[in-house]
């Protein structure tokens, strides 16, 4: 006979594993579709400082994978299915995977945010050692150091302004001669002191041997290539929220992300986003999972409803 969970949780990352440990004490029959690993885009984070209770902070494949424990120690099952398309909307959701069928009364979206990437060579091979995404996570490294941040908005001028507070020097390269960010941000930008704004410039390499040594950026308007020695670079240029496969039936906003608020509900009965991939203000693993949470009590409610 088929099998029907009663909460089907999309993405293994934090607000994915504390939805299944909230499902799973609650009784429900619950499983976790992860791609990966345990951890989403957690995992490749270094040192998680900024999550309760861990005095000496943890690094994010660490804390995925005690995660993943923790829920299965009430009984939540794991599977590594990539999923390839949702039918959400009927009462019975059903998603097609890597590893077959997967049927459930409600289905909780938990696949979040990928960070856009610059798409230049060697990008991969220094993520970590040179090149990051996250100043919250990764800027405590650059304690006195100089470092480049990379894009417009509103998150990089953010990021330039926490790493500020800890390097020595920030160079905030951005690709035109204004910036995305809102205006309340400019101000306090240009008061900063060891920031320097590189206006109307492209990174075109990244330079590395044993250590990062620093970028090549070109000027957009003459062309001209020039080096700007650095520890490290802060690509702050935007995230891509994993929600393509939903789209025919859930309603996301210009972005991309899935529209639901506080009470993680979308536009179907008995389909929940949680963590990055929902619209919210802060995408941070403290919120991703206290997201899984309210996810889980809304499933059951739903659950009890039908
Ligand atoms: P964003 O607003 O989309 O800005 C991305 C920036 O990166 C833009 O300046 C863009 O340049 C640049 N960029 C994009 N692709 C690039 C590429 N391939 N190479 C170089 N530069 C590139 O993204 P975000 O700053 O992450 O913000 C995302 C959303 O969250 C926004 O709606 C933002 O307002 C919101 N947010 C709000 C707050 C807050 O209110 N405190 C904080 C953070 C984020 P162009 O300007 O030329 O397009």
């Amino acid at each position: 006979m088929e099998h029907i969970y009663d909460v089907i949780i999309i993405g293994g990352g934090p607000a994915g594993y504390s939805a299944a440990l909230y499902a799973t004490r609650a009784g429900l029959d619950t499983i976790v579709l992860e791609r990966l690993s345990a951890g989403g885009q957690m995992a490749l984070t270094l040192d998680i400082d900024n999550y309760p209770g861990f005095d000496e902070g943890i690094d994010g494949f660490t804390l995925g994978q005690k995660m993943q424990q923790g829920a299965e120690r009430f009984g939540s099952k794991s599977a590594m299915a990539d999923v390839y398309s949702a039918q959400l909307s009927g009462e019975i959701k059903v998603l097609e995977t890597s590893e077959g069928t997967f049927k459930g009364k409600s289905v909780i979206i938990a696949t979040g945010a990928e960070t856009r990437k610059l798409g230049i060579g060697r990008e991969d091979e220094l993520t970590g050692r040179g090149i990051h995404y996250c100043a919250t996570c990764d800027g405590m490294g650059y304690r006195g150091k100089t470092v480049a941040v990379i894009g417009g908005g509103n998150t990089a001028v953010e990021d330039a302004l926490i790493l500020a507070r800890l390097s020595e020097k920030v160079i905030l390269v951005h690709r035109r001669d204004s910036l995305r960010a809102d205006k309340v941000y400019h101000d306090q930008l240009m008061k900063t002191e060891n920031i320097e704004i590189r206006w109307n410039s492209v990174i075109s390499e990244l330079v590395a041997e044993e250590k990062f040594q620093g970028i090549k950026v070109k000027d957009v308007n003459s062309s001209e290539e020039s080096f700007i020695p650095c520890d490290g670079v802060f690509v702050s240029i935007g995230r891509v929220p994993e929600t393509k496969k939903f789209a025919d039936e859930i309603k996301l906003d210009s972005q991309g992300y899935i529209v639901a608020d506080e009470t993680t509900r979308t536009n179907i009965p008995g389909v929940f986003a949680a963590g990055d991939v929902r619209t919210k203000a802060l995408r941070q693993v403290i919120t991703a999972a206290a997201d899984g949470a309210v996810a889980a009590y809304f499933a059951d409610e739903y659950l009890g409803g039908l």
